[in-house]
């Protein structure tokens, strides 16, 4: 079931992609039918996002310019607060590219395990590179953002990410064939080392509701779970997984022989929640975070078509504030 929501998020990924090039297209005159503008792009722009959700914090204003990124980042953190940290297994279509791309590795029998003292210093880095974002969001003052938040620059934000992918540099396609191909060797290689996004989430989801739990008096020892683990945690040596890296795809319970050994569980009254009901509960909370945007006026932005008209031909000019 996990695989089947992957692919569909990664299917409507590849959809507003496609959408927001026609739209941008529209406004070159290159005689296409005018398409909406996805607002969903926006979730690809987080740091956008979290510099409005700091304005959202201390002025009480809801970003108008990227509502649905603001929407998606604050959907993504309540979910990994209540519910740890699926969004990255489940709901991430970058995650579900790196699990392609291993996958096709295992295939090509070419996947290796970094040894400890390799793999904890580049696990760092994630944290690191937050720390860094972090740092500069919150030294960032209200009418900083504002400014920003308002310049072309931002206003643009989608469609200059658009333009990046469509004229790669050769430096850029260096860059990603590298993190792809290191995913063929290495499980998770961008979520595992580089995702700033993933490590917010690994840390707000310490607060969730629910907990990996394993019965030490049913286990076997086969260690199935940990073989299977994109985390390589060491599941056997725990009661709880606690780690901060463990991405919720509950792979270790699926593949456990030993029925009731590794569970999900409710944090304090410990009780089961099966994999299928933590998958639904956890897409089914996005969902319904989303939808409450879009019903409550969080969604759509406020440019209106005359200002796209306007910038969009001249994207390129628009330089980061
Ligand atoms: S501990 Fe289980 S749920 Fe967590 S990453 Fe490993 S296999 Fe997935
Ligand atoms: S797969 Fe299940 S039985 Fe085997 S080591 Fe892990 S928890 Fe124990």
């Amino acid at each position: 079931m996990r695989r089947h929501i992957q692919y569909l998020f990664l299917a409507f990924n590849v959809y507003i992609g496609v959408r927001l090039y026609l739209f941008y297209s529209y406004f070159l005159g290159r005689g296409s039918a005018y398409v909406s503008r996805p607002p969903s792009t926006e979730a690809y722009l987080p740091i956008a996002a979290l510099m409005s959700l700091k304005y959202w914090l201390v002025t009480g204003v809801f970003d108008q310019v990227h509502p649905a990124g603001l929407t998606i980042l604050v959907a993504a953190f309540l979910t990994a607060l209540l519910w740890r940290r699926g969004f990255c297994s489940w709901i991430c279509p970058i995650g579900t590219i790196s699990e392609i791309a291993h996958r096709a590795g295992q295939r090509l029998g070419v996947t290796v395990r970094p040894p400890r003292f390799v793999d904890i210093p580049l696990r760092s880095l994630k944290y690191v590179l937050m720390a860094v974002f972090l740092l500069a969001v919150i030294g960032m003052d209200a009418p900083s953002i504002r400014a920003f938040v308002n310049s072309p620059f931002n206003k643009l934000a989608d469609i200059k990410m658009l333009l990046f992918f469509l004229h790669l540099s050769t430096f850029s396609m260096l860059v990603l064939a590298n993190l792809i191909i290191w995913s063929f060797f290495i499980k998770n290689f961008w979520c595992r080392y580089l995702c700033p996004y993933g490590a917010a989430l690994g840390i707000l989801s310490k607060v969730g509701m629910v907990k990996i739990a394993r019965d030490e008096n049913n286990c076997i020892d086969c260690k199935k779970c940990e073989k299977i683990c994109p985390a390589y945690i060491d599941i056997t040596k725990v009661k709880t997984v606690t780690s901060l890296e463990c991405i919720d795809c509950l792979d270790c319970i699926r593949v456990c022989p030993v029925e009731n050994t590794l569970e999900v569980k409710t944090a304090r009254l410990n009780k089961v929640v099966g994999p299928r009901a933590y998958g639904l509960i956890l897409v089914g909370g996005f969902m319904f975070l989303i939808l409450l945007a879009q019903i409550t006026g969080h969604w759509n932005t406020n440019i209106s078509l005359a200002e796209y008209r306007q910038m969009v031909p001249n994207a390129a000019r628009y330089g980061h504030p």
